[in-house]
């Protein structure tokens, strides 16, 4: 655990609360409250004499694409960029929130974590259904996420929304008794999610958790936002909604950065994105009924991918006409699906996988409706999955620009903030950030 006083930390979070950010094009109105409520960095010297441990604070900010950072809408975060460490980060593939979620826990690659997608089936679990709705430790507990590590540490840990973090991780649940779970490690504080729960409440409850005696205080938190990935998913990247999107939750970041300077408490933050955001529409449909026959498949999930089961005694037929490239669309057999995209060996993984380009749709047929929008879960390399990264606190060196790299080195770092030794067997490794780490 790496420890720097307050007289360091506190500059970073209050310059851009009292500099009325002149070095940015665009100053949020919401802001003067935040500033209120914050002290002088004097004052926050002089608030208490016990010296806090930092915590480990991880945030998500769904669906924010790296280059949202340079638009000059987001002071807060480019502050944290340009006085921490920050860089373009490859998701996952699928590029699709779950499965990206649980990779930056866990270190390791939706194949191997087994959350291959947001909704999928299991050949071992005939007639049941994954969903975003799914807390059933069994789709869950191949792979570790960093708050059960944490907890089994008696690290205290605390997740303001995050895929995953209400599920009793390791558990069983039982046949028949209303869905009771025996056993099983959830973070210590965690919240069922809740889209209508604003970003001013999802903050205030970190701060709350953090008001705590040292003896109960979480040590490694998580926050998560969604608004950003609703208006990309309905109005697309490039659309007023996004900029809005973007300009709420900076004032969100503001807020959190004023609340832990109120409360004296030093944090190293990790803020990530789960995957970036395309431009779709309806000129930039495939329609599966125009390449197979729909009597011999069924579709798990549509989309930027395409999920297909064969009807039973189907198979060559539908290979025949399914397997190989069509325009903007390839498809494969699940074991065939290109090494790069590490993705296939989960019998989670549909029988047969087709993948659209970036901005194109697979659906099953034509659309009735014209639509514009964004969506994401394509090509895990192409620019426009690419997700923020910015970490900011006493751990890090200020102004390092990293090299573009895999999120499943995330969890690597996580471990070494939060005081957990090298986790065994993962994706990754914090190598990315080492020039970054302050030793
Ligand atoms: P998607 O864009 O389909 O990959 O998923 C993003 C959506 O997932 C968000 O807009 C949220 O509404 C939803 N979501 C995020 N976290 C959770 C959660 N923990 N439980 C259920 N739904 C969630
Ligand atoms: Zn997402
Ligand atoms: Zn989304």
């Amino acid at each position: 655990m790496i420890h720097r006083s307050l007289a360091a930390i506190a500059p970073i979070l209050l310059v851009p609360l009292m500099s009325g950010c002149a070095a940015y094009p665009y100053t949020p109105p919401a802001l003067p409250p935040v500033t209120a409520a914050a002290p002088s960095p004097a004052s926050a010297m002089t608030m208490s004499t016990e010296a806090k441990a930092p915590v480990t604070i991880l945030v998500s900010i769904d669906g924010f694409r790296a280059d949202y950072l340079t638009r000059g809408l987001t002071p807060y975060l480019s502050h944290l960029a340009a006085t921490g460490a920050s860089g373009v980060m490859r998701p996952s593939f699928p590029s699709k929130t779950f499965p990206n979620h649980w990779t930056l826990v866990t270190g390791v690659v939706p194949d191997r974590h087994g959350i291959v997608a947001n909704n999928f089936v299991d050949p071992a679990r005939p007639g049941e259904r994954f969903t975003m709705a799914s807390d059933q430790p069994y789709w869950w507990n191949a792979a570790e996420p960093l708050w059960v590590t944490a907890e089994k540490a008696g690290i205290p840990t605390a997740t303001m929304f995050w895929p995953g973090s209400n599920v009793a991780w390791g558990g069983v649940k039982q046949a028949g008794d209303h869905g009771a779970v025996e056993g099983g490690t959830r973070p210590r504080d965690w919240q069922q999610f809740n889209g209508a729960v604003s970003d001013r409440q999802r903050v205030d409850g970190i701060i709350d958790w953090l008001r705590r005696p040292a003896a109960t205080r979480p040590r490694f938190l998580t926050l998560y936002f969604d608004e950003v990935d609703s208006a990309g998913h309905n109005d697309g990247p490039d659309s007023p909604q996004v900029d809005a999107a973007l300009r709420s939750v900076d004032t969100a970041i503001g807020q959190l950065l004023a609340g832990l300077a109120a409360l004296d408490q030093p944090a190293n933050l990790v803020v990530v994105a789960d995957h970036g955001m395309a431009a779709t529409s309806s000129d930039r449909v495939v329609a599966l009924d125009q390449l197979v026959d729909p009597a011999d498949y069924q579709l798990i999930e549509d989309g930027p991918f395409a999920a297909i089961q064969p009807v039973p005694g189907h198979e060559a037929a539908l290979e025949r006409r399914l397997l190989g490239h069509h325009d903007h669309v390839d498809c494969w057999r699940r074991n065939q699906i290109p090494a790069r995209f590490h993705y296939g060996r989960n019998p989670r993984v549909a029988p047969y996988f087709c993948l659209a380009d970036a901005g194109w749709l697979i659906k099953a047929k034509r659309p009735d409706t014209p639509f514009a929008g964004g969506t994401h879960g394509y090509d895990n390399a192409d620019p426009s999955m690419a997700a923020l990264f910015i970490a900011n606190g006493p751990a890090f060196r200020a102004g390092v620009r990293l090299a573009p790299f895999d999120n499943v080195a995330v969890a690597p770092l996580l471990r070494d903030l939060i005081g957990l030794p090298p986790g065994r067997g993962l994706d990754g490794s914090d190598a990315p950030f080492r020039r970054a780490l302050k030793r």
